[in-house]
This record gives C-alpha cells, structure tokens and sequence, in this order.
C-alpha cells in the first residue's frame, strides 16, 4: 500500500513539461561466451541468448524513461556487460535507433561498447560504427597466454593484438582493459605490459588490480596474492611507464582521449541504467533517485547521500569533487586542510587527493567524510 502511494506520488511529481536535466545511458548486456575465473559481475555464459526479446526489454525500459524524464538531452551511451560485443549488430542498430527516438542524443554524443576480442572481426566492428558507436573498449586483460588461460579468458593474445589494431584503423578511441597482480606477476611484468601498450599507441587503457571475489573459481582457491607492498610498486611502475595520465585511480589517457561516460558519472551527473542488473541515479525537479533493476524501482536519495556518493567517485579522479553546499556538509574541511600531503584544493574550488593520497584513498575518503 504504501509503494502504490509512493510510485502514485512518483509520477505526479514527474513533471514532464518541465525539460529534466541531461541524463546518460548506461546498457547493460550480461551475455558473455564463457564466465572468467575472477568474475564477480552480473554475467552469465550465453553466446546466443534471445537476443529479439532482450532488445525488446531493453527499448521497454527506454520507452519507460521517456515518459517519465521526457525527451532530455543524452550525452553519452555505454553498453557494458557482460559482453556487449556479441549483439547482433541489426539489435544495436535497433536500440541505437530507439533511443534516437525517445531522446535527444547529442550530436556529439559518446557511444562506447564494450567488446570481447574473440566477438569482433572488421565487419562487425564497421557495422557497429555504422550504427552510431564511436569508442570501443577491448577486454584484453594481458598480452600473455598463459595468464590469459588462468584468468578464463576466451580468447588469446593474438586475438586481442588483432582486435585492437582493427579497431585503432577504424576508430579514432580505442580503449583496453587489462588486469595486473595475478599471482605470477611481478613488477617487471606490469612494466613489460605498459612498454607494450606504449608501443602500440593506445590513447587509453584501464589497469585494474585483480581482487579475489568471494562467489567466483578464484575466491575458492587460497591463490598466493603479491603482497600489498608489491601491489603498490606495481601500481606506481604502471603510472611511471604508461605515456597516458593518469585521470581515475585505474584510467589513463592522453589529454582529451579521457571516457566522457564514466567522467560525467563520477563528476556526479546522472545517468539512467538500462537492462537486468543495470543501476541508475535519476535527478527530477532537483530530487535524486537510486534506480535498480528493470528500471521500475525507485527510492530518493537524500542530499547527503548523494553527496557522499559523489565524494567517494570523485576522489578517486583528477579532477576531484566540486566543492558545492551539499559537499562541504558532509566532508571534513579542516581535516583536508590539515592533510595537504594527502589532500590538494583546486583553484576551481574542487579538491582531490594528491598521488600520496591515491594510494590510501579508502581510508582517506573514511576520515574525509564527516
Ligand atoms: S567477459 Fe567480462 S563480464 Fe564476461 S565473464 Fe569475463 S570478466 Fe565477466
């Protein structure tokens, strides 16, 4: 009874003759061609799930957004997964065009897909760009076989040299993803990778630390880890290597070349999430809302949640939290100020932790946050 009240006084205040403010899509495609041994994502292993019915869910729940956001503004669309790259290109195509139809994606809009290097040949890669996307982000993860084996992965290195340099030919942003600590690795290791992304001139990558999730094959394997300090000379050889800046806590690239998607959504701009197991934060009439699921629960956010959200993403980038009204209620202010080793105010009132800081960012956004 009271979530009938609750989503009754939902949809009134949705006013939709009032322009809501631009949101980003974020697609969630949660097929993949096999599960990795380290993954914790919402996944399944379907190389050819129903893929008429899930687009059909998908254009349901965009349709669904439009009547309550209206036609806003949409700056930037990410497919994620899952793996994304296994969409029949005439199904992205498809939901490209939905949502063409139901909002105004900007004529500059970012449209990243996540790609699997076993998924994509020329062809495909050219048809998905036909359809609208402009960046590609390639799950490589290593450049070695043997780690790539370990890991689960369904492709090999020259799958994944393969991939990128047709995707480099294609498109002007190409992003890799790769993942450093395994068991084996060692510092020279994660060097021999940067030297190799360098080589290849890649304008971004993500360098993700391998955690051990509890519900994946590595979470029941007692796997010998690299000690903490070895991590953090792993993490601090990569920036050193790397000729990309580094911009979050585990991205790179060079001026310009940053993920606007992911930029917007740590800067605390909101974004809807589409698809099973997608999340969202909805802003309507200066309110926000948590969004799960299929996009039909809600619950608001009070401003020192939100706040707080925006904190814990934006110091984990370069260009740090805006200090506004709802930032400095929450936060510490002489504690940053005392902790310039730690903490550096931005002459555009924002403040970000300093590389010392990084690398004690948990700890530090706990102290930072009142
Ligand atoms: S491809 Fe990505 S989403 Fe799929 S199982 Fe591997 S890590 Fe998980």
């Amino acid at each position: 009874m009271l979530f009938a009240f609750f989503v009754a006084d939902f949809y009134t205040r949705c006013n939709i003759g009032v322009m809501n403010a631009p949101h980003n899509i974020y697609i969630h495609v949660p097929f993949c061609i096999s599960k990795c041994n380290y993954c914790a994502f919402f996944s399944r292993a379907c190389a050819n799930p129903d893929w008429e019915s899930y687009a059909k869910k998908i254009i349901t729940e965009i349709k669904h957004w439009h009547d309550i956001l209206g036609r806003i503004s949409v700056p930037t669309i990410f497919f994620g997964g899952g793996t994304p790259s296994l969409l029949p290109t005439k199904i992205f195509a498809k939901i490209i065009n939905a949502t063409y139809e139901n909002f105004n994606l900007l004529d500059n809009a970012e449209i990243t897909i996540e790609a699997n290097p076993k998924t994509l040949d020329m062809v495909r890669l050219r048809e998905f760009c036909d359809a609208g996307a402009n960046r590609v982000s390639i799950g490589v993860q290593s450049f070695d076989d043997e780690k790539l084996l370990f890991l689960g992965r369904a492709h090999n290195a020259d799958d994944a040299r393969r991939l990128i340099d047709i995707a480099m030919s294609q498109i002007k942003n190409v992003s890799a993803d790769f993942i450093y600590g395994l068991p084996s690795d060692t510092v020279d290791d994660v060097i021999k990778t940067c030297d190799a992304i360098n080589r290849i001139g890649l304008s971004h990558c993500s360098m993700y630390e391998l955690t051990i999730e509890p519900n994946t094959p590595f979470g029941k394997m007692n796997l010998q880890m690299p000690s903490n300090e070895t991590m953090a000379e792993m993490y601090m050889a990569i920036a050193k290597t790397l000729k990309l800046n580094r911009y979050e806590v585990s991205n790179y690239a060079v001026d310009g070349a940053e993920c606007r998607h992911n930029q917007n959504v740590w800067d605390g701009a909101p974004y809807i999430g589409i698809g099973d197991g997608a999340a969202g934060r909805i802003l309507i009439d200066n309110m926000w809302y948590e969004q799960m699921g299929d996009g039909k629960l809600f619950e608001s956010l009070s401003d020192s949640a939100r706040a707080t959200e925006r904190v814990i993403t934006g110091m984990r980038t370069r260009r740090g939290v805006f200090v506004d009204d709802a930032i400095k209620k929450i936060i510490d202010i002489e504690f940053a100020k005392s902790n310039p080793d730690v903490i550096e105010f931005r002459p555009d009132n924002r403040i970000r932790a300093t590389d010392a800081g990084i690398l004690i960012l948990d700890n530090l956004i706990e102290r930072l946050v009142k």
